[in-house]
């Protein structure tokens, strides 16, 4: 069965018994006010009766007195102990075969004579023998039988005429729902069919969850274009970079094949080459495993860490590799959350690429601001041009390539920095002159800041 048909069904049962739980509900109340109401009206009569019965005297014909009394449609009889009917006079024909029964401590019942509903109250009066007898006033309740008759009729009627708007209410109500849930299910095989990111038409105000679930879907869908799109990219920009030294490393095979091994200049020119672009191959194949790890959201393991002291001690090994001034300036502690490793791999890429592109020394600065630590890793070296920098952090971006090709870069570097700043919670920031130098910046933010320095 189809969502919009048993969303019809079920709303529109819902509400059918709804109504008739509360038509119900409005009958028999009706029912229980009516017979109350016949009662009191009885009972002040019967009042009224047993102080006429007072006041008669042994010669008085009690079926006189009692018949100023009688009830329109009914009996009034004076029962002995016994159960014997001592006097009865009556008003409707053959009521007086019927037998009432009360329970006792009730102040009225209500049998059936006929499919008529019978009101029965009985009092206890003293006799004019001095006995306890019972009066009995039985009334037939024609008009209350009608009354009732007519209130189900019309309480049928409005609940027949009622169906109708539950029934169309819950047709549009159905259609409101599924409306949304069928363009989403049609843009998705449909984008299955194409192959293509579609996404469906939704109202830019609208609030309601069906338009916010539309909005969700279509911003999922450019959200997949997108991934798919770098994915896309970068398969093809990694091809490309790996074509480029596999034709430099064939091309020199050729020639030592055709004459190198004859020729030791040209053999060693060319294993020297091969070597060059197998290591720079290599090297991208870590850099491209290494991005592509991070996309499966590595995890990271953040502690408690003096980043002064931290930095200072990665400045070691680079100062160990390379014969190049590395100037560490910072004062005091300045604890943070982070972690080490990931850290440690950002700084690294910083300081790699401020020594490759530059001559002079590199200084890292420790400072804070108000909201913040901030670790800066300056150089003194060609800088970057501005045009560039909005580009920096995409893969296999290189400002002058062929100038980097030579110092070995990959143009992956900035973008695997920027994968673990972005882990660390930290914003990197890049300031540069065109022969002047270059500063990046890894800002770590007041939330991962432990003590202030
Ligand atoms: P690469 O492996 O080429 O160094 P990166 O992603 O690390 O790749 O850097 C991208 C480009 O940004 C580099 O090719 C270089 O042109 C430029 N660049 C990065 N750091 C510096 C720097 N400190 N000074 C000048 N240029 C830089």
């Amino acid at each position: 069965m189809k969502l919009k048909t048993k969303i019809h069904l079920f709303s529109t049962l819902l509400m059918l018994v709804i109504l008739t739980l509360t038509n119900t509900g409005i009958y028999f109340v009706y029912k229980k006010l009516a017979f109350d109401t016949e009662y009191h009206q009885l009972n002040t009569q019967s009042q009224d009766l047993i102080a006429s019965l007072s006041r008669m005297t042994g010669q008085t014909d009690p079926a006189t007195v009692l018949r100023a009394y009688i009830p329109p449609q009914g009996v009034v009889r004076i029962v002995d102990p016994t159960g014997k009917v001592k006097v009865a006079v009556q008003s409707a024909e053959g009521i007086e075969n019927y037998s009432p029964e009360i329970m006792p401590g009730d102040q009225y019942s209500i049998g059936q004579y006929l499919g008529t509903p019978v009101l029965t109250m009985q009092v206890p009066v003293i006799w004019t023998d001095g006995k306890v007898v019972e009066l009995q006033m039985i009334q037939l309740l024609g008009d209350v039988k009608h009354t009732l008759g007519l209130l189900m009729l019309i309480l049928l009627g409005v609940t027949l005429i009622a169906m109708i708007p539950i029934a169309a209410s819950s047709i549009a109500l159905g259609r409101i729902v599924i409306q949304p849930i069928d363009n989403l299910i049609k843009t998705m095989s449909q984008s299955r069919q194409t192959g293509k990111y579609e996404k469906i038409d939704v109202l830019a105000e609208g609030k309601d969850e069906m338009t916010q679930m539309g909005r969700e879907f279509n911003d999922m869908m450019g959200q997949l274009e997108s991934n798919y799109k770098k994915q896309e990219q970068f398969v093809s920009n990694a091809s490309h970079e790996l074509k480029t030294p596999l034709t430099v490393v064939e091309s020199y095979a050729r020639l030592l094949t055709r004459r190198g091994f004859d020729d030791r200049s040209v053999a060693e020119e060319a294993v020297g080459a091969i070597l060059g672009e197998s290591i720079r191959m290599k090297d991208m194949i870590e850099q491209m495993l290494h991005l592509a790890r991070n996309q499966e959201q590595v995890a990271f393991n953040f502690v408690e860490t003096d980043i002064n002291a931290f930095v200072e001690k990665t400045l070691q090994p680079m100062r160990q590799a390379y014969t190049r001034n590395f100037i560490h300036e910072g004062n005091g502690s300045a604890v943070a959350m982070t972690d080490t490793d990931k850290l440690r791999q950002l700084l690294f890429i910083l300081l790699d690429n401020a020594r490759k592109y530059s001559e002079r020394e590199i200084r890292t600065t420790i400072s804070k601001t108000e909201t913040a630590i901030s670790i800066a890793v300056t150089d003194y070296g060609n800088g970057i041009p501005e045009e560039a920098l909005p580009h920096l952090f995409d893969r296999f971006y290189r400002v002058h390539e062929d100038r980097n090709r030579k110092t070995g870069g990959t143009g992956l570097g900035l973008a695997i920095a920027k994968e673990l700043a972005d882990g660390l919670g930290a914003e990197l920031k890049i300031e540069s002159i065109v022969g002047m130098g270059t500063t990046f910046r890894i800002i770590i933010p007041k939330s991962q800041l432990l003590i202030d320095f």
